[in-house]
């Protein structure tokens, strides 16, 4: 059991308590909930892939789209996630024949801090990869 602030009278409770024992504030699960920087970078690509954008998606929600050598970061939870990419050649016109998606299950866990996976996707001639990496902060 750890101890948190109540962020209305400061008085230190449980993290477990769903109410400040003084005050009687509501503790919300969420703040309750451990979370781990995650960075998912995209490799550089060659020529022919230096365009192209690869869309991020985690647990199904896109979170943003990569560039060759760039990177998005993402803050999650604890526990099993999904990672998938989803790379249209043809930026402007993104049909199904023209995108490719690829998804991996990664896990984040509470005592070790590490996650490093790499997910590739190729459409046609270009291959693209993306490594996720957990940051680790305090
Ligand atoms: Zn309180």
């Amino acid at each position: 059991m750890a101890l948190i602030k109540c962020k209305e009278c400061g008085n230190e409770i449980s993290d477990k308590a769903t109410h400040c024992v003084r005050c009687g504030c509501p503790i919300k699960i969420e703040e309750n909930i451990t979370k781990r920087k995650v960075i998912i970078s995209q490799k550089k690509m060659g020529f022919f892939g230096s365009g192209v954008n690869i869309f991020v998606y985690i647990d199904n929600q896109m979170i943003g789209k990569t560039s060759s050598g760039n990177s998005i970061s993402i803050e999650l939870p604890i526990g099993k996630h999904f990672i998938s990419l989803e790379m249209p050649v043809n930026q402007a016109n993104r049909n199904a024949s023209n995108v490719s998606k690829d998804g991996k299950e990664f896990l984040i866990k509470e005592e070790t801090n590490e996650v490093n996976i790499n997910i590739s996707i190729k459409l046609g001639l270009i291959e693209g990869t993306c490594n996720v990496d957990e940051i680790i902060y305090k």
